[in-house]
């Protein structure tokens, strides 16, 4: 990416914080949060995430075998299936319908966006009227949507008054939400009454009875599907599912994770086409019962790239997605600057870029996909439990690939990586961070001072896109392993120890956090436990979140060839850094074998998770240091929440007699080196800004400040006048 495309990328993520940030973040925050309120109080969220899951794997296995099934019974019903190769057959498919028609009313439905039927339609001469309310907006406004359950989040109330007022020149102006919906579902009925056709989509086609199924908040969309006695269902492929009794979970999920409501307003279940004779509203005193029954129903199911999608197995699992928002609206970013930075052509959010690549290609993906950070907080979130973060890398993998420019000959083979030359270079450098920290230690002080000086931040800025905003990180030149082996190792002898430990010296601890590994080494000595801190490769999690995968993969193969004689000798893992250890916990899974990753992964410890364990199994908490009332304030990391590991954390600090405060605030922001690029600076401090307004209230200012991982730390510090630690170096009797 040249130095031109960031800021232009700067620039239009700064403008859409500007004119955008504030709604989307109300509204997708509301979402988020009146999620985290119903899935509280519903016992079976698990239970039926297992479920959907697995009803999932199953309908997309047999994906075939359902589009026969489907097309007998719909046909049984007396209506017809047509299966769409693409955007270009289904919309010809569609026009033909509709060729008698003159006027069509559609329901919310992301499928039609992804074809873009309305223009189709609309060359072909029939005028279209988008029924959702939200979606109504945007037609009146001409806007593509930003969100793919609310397609208007970005938009205020007010904003909408003052459209509709121009628009439609009402005889009072329009102010309120209720004024607005009313003068909406009047204007939006004369249509639905008036058109010769219905469009909705489907949130789930059953396959064994022709069932369609809609779930909205509006009736618009029922409306639309029984008002006009012609009805076209327009539905992905994997939309069908086998059989009525698999719908229940579903519904049970889907508005739940959506907008936190236990279900919606409406949820219509039609086998059409339906039987109901179609209302005559030009002659209203005619029985129902003698207008005409005669009613088409038209299925087209849309391929687009979806076949290739369930062949292809890193892309298959975005088929499972059931569209409902939740890794979207539990995304920082995405809560800050909304769809229409973070999404493609047609979808936005965390899936998005899975959806982007499949049914557009790769390119719509590259738009957007590095606004994902990995931080993996959507798959707790996802009810279908899709490994969203690895989608995203995979894809962001395919796109390196396909990169080349004029500056390749310069880092190819230069550093230790198996990625091809036509990658970025600002992606080449951070995802090769362990590499440039062992250079910055050998060379320090030099190595800091060089990049820190302002001609190397000028070229660091132009040439690999590193914001001259951020403050480097000061690389040590006496390295943690250094200190450990000049201390003459572990003061606590095996004979003498409770437990064996390796502290992982992961890139940033040895190279950067010196003093939290010192202070970590202390505290484990302090409970009983010998350490060692052998040479251990670099976790790959630098790589892998710039996409670089083959990387990442030889680094999971050599920690593992480094840890398994400790493992073998019942030695325990501890991990300071959260991201590393959610790699060891997660996507090591995708590249070791099985046994091994699991071994692995059994057999490590995040510090503080350790030191809880320690104490509960009877070490003696007084060697550590007592609090005596000091007042902290905590930042736990997104991966340590995901993996239910913060907990631990304030239980320990607040058994030495801290008093904590926890963050209520999810990300800091910074998501590695996320921050640091230039295109995101901006983003990042704009995210982060809710963690610096929490720690600046009266109840957290004069606290002490602690995080766990070395992102938040560099962000704290970065936004606040404190310095921040990491909670072990709180327990360090020496400190
Ligand atoms: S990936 Fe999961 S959370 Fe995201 S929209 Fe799809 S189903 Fe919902």
């Amino acid at each position: 990416m040249s130095a031109e495309t960031r800021r232009e990328k700067a620039q239009h993520i700064r403008h859409l914080l500007d004119t955008e940030g504030e709604n989307v973040r109300a509204n997708a925050g509301h979402f988020n949060e009146s999620r985290y309120d119903a899935i509280d109080e519903f016992d079976e969220y698990e239970e039926l995430r297992t479920e959907v899951r697995a009803i999932k794997e199953d309908a997309i296995e047999r994906l075939p075998e359902l589009v026969e099934q489907v097309r007998e019974s719909v046909e049984a019903n007396g209506g017809t299936v047509y299966l769409a190769e693409d955007a270009t057959d289904a919309n010809r498919y569609i026009e033909e319908v509709a060729d008698d028609a003159e006027t069509l009313v559609k329901s919310k439905s992301m499928t039609t966006e992804e074809i873009d039927v309305n223009d189709a339609l609309e060359k072909s001469g029939v005028d279209v009227y988008e029924t959702d309310l939200g979606e109504f907006v945007l037609q009146v406004a001409d806007e593509t949507p930003s969100h793919i359950v609310g397609p208007s989040i970005h938009k205020s109330r007010e904003g909408i008054a003052e459209l509709f007022n121009d628009q439609f020149d009402p005889d009072e102006p329009l102010e309120s939400a209720e004024e607005l919906t009313e003068f909406a579902r009047d204007y939006l009925g004369e249509r639905i009454r008036d058109a010769d056709v219905g469009m909705t989509g489907a949130n789930f086609v059953v396959a064994d009875s022709g069932t369609i199924t809609l779930v909205t908040n509006e009736g618009n969309a029922r409306k639309s599907a029984v008002t006009p006695d012609t009805h076209v269902a327009v539905a992905g492929v994997e939309k069908l599912i086998p059989t009525l009794s698999d719908l229940q979970p579903f519904v049970e999920l889907i508005a739940r994770s959506a907008t936190g409501q236990p279900i919606t307003q409406y949820v219509t279940m039609l086998s059409p086409p339906v039987e109901t004779p179609t209302v005559d509203f030009e002659s209203p005193d005619t029985p129902i019962s003698e207008s005409d029954g005669d009613r088409e129903f038209h299925l087209v199911l849309l391929d687009n790239g979806r076949t290739a999608m369930r062949d292809d197995d890193q892309l298959r699992e975005t088929l499972y997605c059931i569209r409902c928002g939740a890794c979207a609206n539990s995304c920082a970013n995405f809560q800050h600057v909304g769809g229409h930075a973070f999404g493609g052509e047609t979808y936005s959010g965390g899936i998005a870029t899975g959806w982007e690549a499949g049914v557009h290609g790769q390119q719509s993906a590259e738009e957007f996909n590095d606004l994902c950070t990995g931080c993996s907080r959507c798959v707790n979130n996802c009810p279908v439990k899709i490994d969203i973060p690895w989608i995203n890398e995979v894809v962001r993998d395919r796109i390196n690939h396909d990169e080349s420019t004029e500056f390749d000959f310069l880092v190819e083979g230069l550093t230790p990586d198996e990625e091809p030359g036509g990658m970025n270079m600002q992606k080449r450098l951070f995802g090769n961070y362990a590499t440039l920290a062992e250079w910055g230690s050998a060379t320090a002080p030099l190595s800091n001072w060089v990049a820190r000086s302002r001609p190397a931040r000028a070229l660091m800025e132009r040439f690999l896109g590193v914001d001259r905003r951020r403050v480097l990180p000061k690389f040590e030149s006496e390295t943690l392993r250094k200190w450990f082996d000049s201390r003459g190792g572990s003061r606590v002898s095996p004979a003498d120890a409770d437990r064996e430990a390796v502290l992982y010296p992961d890139a940033y601890t040895n190279h950067v956090q010196v003093e939290r590994g010192k202070a970590a080494v202390r505290v484990l000595e302090a409970l009983g436990v010998t350490v060692e801190i052998p040479a251990v490769a670099a976790s790959g999690r630098a790589p892998l979140s710039q996409g670089m995968l083959s990387t990442a993969e030889r680094h999971a193969h050599d920690v593992y060839a480094d840890l398994a004689e400790h493992i073998d000798a019942d030695r325990d893992i501890v991990v300071i850094e959260p991201s590393d250890l959610a790699m060891f916990a997660g996507e090591y899974e995708k590249f070791l074998p099985e046994r091994s990753a699991e071994r692995l992964d059994s057999s490590s410890y995040e510090i503080m998770e350790y030191v809880y364990g320690l104490l509960e199994n009877g070490a003696d908490s007084n060697e550590l240091r007592a609090g005596d009332g000091e007042r902290v304030a905590y930042h736990s990391h997104c991966q340590q929440r995901t993996l239910g590991l913060e907990a631990h954390t304030v239980a320990v600090l607040e058994d030495r007699g801290y008093d904590v405060l926890t963050s209520e605030v999810e990300c800091c922001g910074m998501a590695g080196s996320f921050g640091y690029k230039r295109e995101y600076y901006e983003l990042s401090m704009d995210v982060g800004s809710e963690l610096e307004a929490q720690f600046r209230t009266d109840e957290a200012r004069n606290r002490t400040v602690v995080a766990s991982g070395t992102s938040c730390l560099e962000q704290l510090d970065s936004l606040l006048e404190r310095p921040s630690r990491h909670p072990v170096q709180l327990l360090d009797a020496r400190v």
